[in-house]
């Protein structure tokens, strides 16, 4: 029988919609109309007829009366364009159907362009209208009864206007949008653009956010969930919508943080690790996602509890210890790289190495990174035990710890490092110290003859007051420097002046003296007692006369303040290396009249 005043079906209208409107405009009763499609009378809580069994034969008798073809009805389910939303969970337990509002929601500014309902609005997740971009509604803003189809406009209750209620809010939150279009798009099998979730298909995001919003809701415990779902206004609904889509913004920062605060539903009798931070996340990520659109998901969950986790051993979980983690546990360390628990916190302590201590109630944890652990070893692999680090200086195992004691090197491991009983040395820090002496060798000059000290001589000689370690560190001061550099190991190949030597030691000696005489001062300023004593004359350094025939005596303050003033030209041409003469007339021509007083004591003028 052909119906008259049959409407047409409208764009994206939902089977349901199109059926209220064809009770409308034939007076045909609604049980009647859903007798045609083999279906009891539709309850108004009933969930969207949208999504029921329908399916081609269903719908024969009906286009039969509207005179429709089957394929256009079809089309106002979601039966045509995904076949297999009925045929499993949408989750663990949740039933497909799970997936449409109980309540008639709409866009008031859609529905004032054309009052009819479209499909996408029976969806649960869709709450809002990415063309207008406002949150949808599904009661009255104003006495918040239910919408009834009879009227998409107003409030056949309150009469309030939907449109021109000042409740109705605009602008809803983008993320949230971005989620009800990705959606919309998937419903109708349209392309999208979301760079993350663009390739899962309608079936998987409601897979994937249905998963979220159990698992982010601590509210939402196993055995209420089902009956909340049912509930879900848009209301309860949106502003978990937000958080499920910002978890994908700015990817992985986000979900990185919601993994850092996800507190597991499970009541684990664990203490720490996996189970207690992620037990139902991480069982239902592997049980439940293990298709390939998924791996985007699965895997940054790794890189997050490889990298960034540290609640516990990776290799706890089962399914994903075989992938390379930042942090091993203290018996792997021992496993793989022989070094033992106590030396790994000894090693963490000191920052050797890099790790962390979890203590637990009464169990510890200790995550090492692995990397950190590696280039230690293979350092360690490299460096000289103590018997070589000294064979290769050229003196004995004791004179080694004397330069360990002045700080010439440290050593990589030993009993005051990581408590190892025996000394390691890096031949890198021993060659450093080596070239740090060569770089202060100042060269002799080859026309002046000069008596050279070997190392060995010097701090053997109880002459100079100065073992290796100190003489070492003295030369690395700059306050000693060798003048040459012979065949042979280590300390043995330098060579010093001999004048440099003992000034050293007796300007050493004299300091602790507050009056020094001429002699004294004439050894620290290398100039001989006639030009001291001219200096005294000439006023410019003040020397005392203590009594008839005694010899003049001079401050020590009065010297330093002297020394402060004036450099000598040995010093400058020290430095430098630089030829005397020259300097000298440079000094002369610009005035330098002190200078070469001073330099009247050296030898060769
Ligand atoms: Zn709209
Ligand atoms: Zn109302």
């Amino acid at each position: 029988m052909q119906l008259v005043n049959v409407p047409k079906p409208k764009f994206n209208e939902g089977l349901r919609s199109f059926l209220f409107r064809l009770k409308q405009h034939t007076g045909y009763r609604h049980g009647w109309l859903m007798s045609r499609l083999g279906l009891r009378k539709l309850d108004e809580r009933d969930r969207s007829i949208t999504m029921l069994n329908i399916n081609r034969y269903s719908l024969v008798q009906l286009s039969k009366d509207t005179g429709e073809e089957v394929e256009m009805l079809l089309d106002l389910t979601f039966t045509a364009t995904h076949p297999d939303l009925l045929k499993d969970y949408v989750i663990s337990k949740i039933s497909p159907k799970r997936i449409f509002n109980t309540k008639l929601k709409i866009c008031p500014f859609c529905t004032k362009e054309d009052q009819y309902v479209r499909k996408h609005w029976e969806l649960l997740l869709v709450t809002t209208c990415p063309t207008h971009q406002c949150l949808l509604i599904d009661n009255c803003p104003n006495c918040k009864s239910e919408i009834s189809q009879e009227n998409l406009e107003q409030c056949r209750h309150c009469k309030t206007n939907f449109i021109d209620n000042s409740g109705i809010e605009l602008g809803a939150h983008l993320d949230e949008v971005h989620l009800s279009k990705l959606l919309i798009e998937k419903a109708y099998l349209i392309e999208s653009d979301h760079l993350l979730l663009g390739h899962l298909n309608f079936v998987e995001l409601h897979k994937l956010f249905f998963m979220l919003l159990l698992e982010s809701d601590n509210n939402l415990t196993l055995q209420s969930k089902y009956a909340v779902i049912n509930e879900f206004t848009i209301e309860v609904i949106h502003p978990i919508m937000i958080r499920i889509m910002n978890l994908f913004s700015e990817w992985p920062f986000r979900f990185h943080d919601f993994l850092k605060h996800y507190k597991s539903k499970r009541k684990s009798s664990r203490q720490e690790g996996v189970d207690k931070d992620f037990g139902s996340f991480y069982s239902v990520l592997y049980s439940s996602f293990e298709e390939n659109q998924f791996d985007f998901l699965r895997n940054e969950f790794e890189n997050y509890i490889t990298q960034h986790w540290t609640g516990g051993h990776v290799s706890r979980f089962t399914r994903i210890s075989k992938q390379s983690s930042k942090y091993i546990s203290a018996a792997k360390a021992f496993r793989n790289y022989g070094i033992n628990g106590i030396n790994i916190c000894r090693l963490i302590d000191q920052g050797l190495i890099r790790g962390k201590f979890i203590e637990k109630n009464s169990s510890k944890i200790i995550l090492i990174e692995e990397t950190s652990l590696i280039s230690y070893v293979n350092k360690l692999s490299g460096t000289l035990p103590s018997y070589q680090a000294a064979e290769y200086l050229g003196i004995s195992e004791y004179t080694l710890l004397d330069l360990l004691e002045h700080k010439c090197i440290t050593a990589f491991r030993g009993p005051l490092v990581d408590g190892y009983s025996h000394w390691h040395y890096e031949k890198e820090i021993i060659d450093g110290m080596l070239i740090g002496i060569d770089q202060k060798i100042v060269p002799l000059d080859q026309e002046i003859d000069e008596r050279v000290l070997k190392f060995r001589t010097i701090v053997q000689n109880s002459k100079y007051p100065c073992k290796t370690g100190e003489f070492v560190k003295l030369i690395l001061e700059g306050k000693i420097r060798p003048c040459d550099k012979t065949d042979g190991i280590g300390f043995t190949t330098y060579l010093f002046r001999e004048k440099d030597i003992s000034n050293y030691f007796s300007v050493e000696m004299n300091k602790s003296k507050s009056i020094l005489s001429i002699n004294e001062v004439s050894h620290i300023l290398k100039l001989k007692r006639e030009e001291i004593n001219k200096l005294i004359r000439a006023g410019l350094l003040p020397g005392a006369c203590k009594g008839k025939g005694k010899r003049s005596v001079i401050s020590r303050d009065d010297l330093e303040s002297f020394m402060g003033k004036y450099i000598s030209l040995s010093e400058i041409t020290r430095g430098y290396q630089s030829n005397v003469r020259f300097l000298l007339m440079n000094f002369v021509r610009h005035g330098g009249r002190h200078l070469t007083t001073i330099l009247a004591g050296l030898p060769g003028n």
